[in-house]
């Protein structure tokens, strides 16, 4: 008999937002496979005899996605109730997609689990609203890590800048430079707020804030690394008139403590 997969979601790494049903799935799970992206915290929460660590191999190199496809393939087929965990949401550029595909082909049953998506929770717990009713009406979610083996951007930064709404960037920090100056030729205002929050709803949450053209200027000061999520636009402003009363995560009580607010 084959068993089961399922896809789940780790939302952004705090174990308290793990869904009461992926909590579960940890639990009851012949074997977990998993890769760095939901964190020591909630990692820690599965047996070490009952987790793979599908995110790296030995020399450091990443384990191809064909290679955990198979792997989940072959557990399925020794009957094992399988648990894929993923960062956030499984089916947001988490290639969640690409894995439930596979087992389909392979006849394999499996279930998606969704998550809390870094996507929303990492502005949330900054004190930046996704949507605002007067300065946001639309949220996009956009890679900020291009195919290099592509000529020209995968992303339309042109259209993304004329929506006039949200815009939130995973795997972002590296392309900073380039997507910045990209919105800016599109015509979004240089002092458009922006907001990079590292490692959101880790106990070592930071957060970088400036405008269109500040903001690389600031990753570079706090030292920024990935993960972190970007998020342009008006709504990003809103963390000023909020940090002071925010408390949640980060080293110091206040979810601002490594703000540079530099000038616009
Ligand atoms: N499926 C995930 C996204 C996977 S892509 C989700 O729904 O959240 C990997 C990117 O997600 C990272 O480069 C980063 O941009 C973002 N990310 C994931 N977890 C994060 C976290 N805790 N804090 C900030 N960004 C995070």
């Amino acid at each position: 008999m084959t068993g089961t997969v399922s896809l789940v979601g780790s939302g952004p790494g705090d174990p308290d937002l793990l869904t009461v049903k992926a909590r579960r799935l940890l639990d009851e799970a012949d074997v977990v496979l998993h890769d760095k992206l939901p964190g020591p915290a909630i990692i820690d929460l599965i047996p070490e005899e009952r987790r793979e660590d599908v995110g790296k191999r030995a020399g450091g190199e990443r384990t191809s996605q064909s290679t955990i496809n198979e792997r989940l393939v072959e557990l399925a087929r020794e009957g094992k109730h399988v648990v894929r965990l993923k960062g956030g949401d499984p089916f947001v550029f988490g290639r969640g997609g690409e894995e439930a595909a596979y087992l389909a082909e392979h006849d394999v049953p499996f279930e998606v689990v969704p998550g809390v998506t870094s996507a929303i929770a990492g502005p949330a717990v900054a004190g930046i609203p996704a949507t605002h009713r007067d300065h946001a009406s639309s949220v996009s979610f956009v890679t900020g890590h291009e195919d290099p083996t592509k000529d020209e951007s995968a992303v339309d930064w042109e259209a993304l800048a004329a929506t006039g709404g949200t815009i939130v960037v995973l795997m972002g920090v590296g392309k900073l430079p380039d997507y910045t100056a990209a919105l800016r030729d599109a015509g979004m205002a240089p002092d458009t707020p922006v907001a990079l929050v590292e490692r959101a709803t880790w106990p070592d949450q930071r957060v970088a804030t400036g405008t269109l053209e500040t903001i690389v200027d600031a990753r570079d000061e706090v030292g920024i690394e990935p993960p972190a999520i970007t998020v342009i636009g008006q709504v990003a402003g809103e963390r000023e008139r909020v940090v002071e009363f925010l408390r949640g995560y980060g080293s110091d009580e206040s979810a601002g403590a490594v703000d540079r607010v530099t000038e616009r």
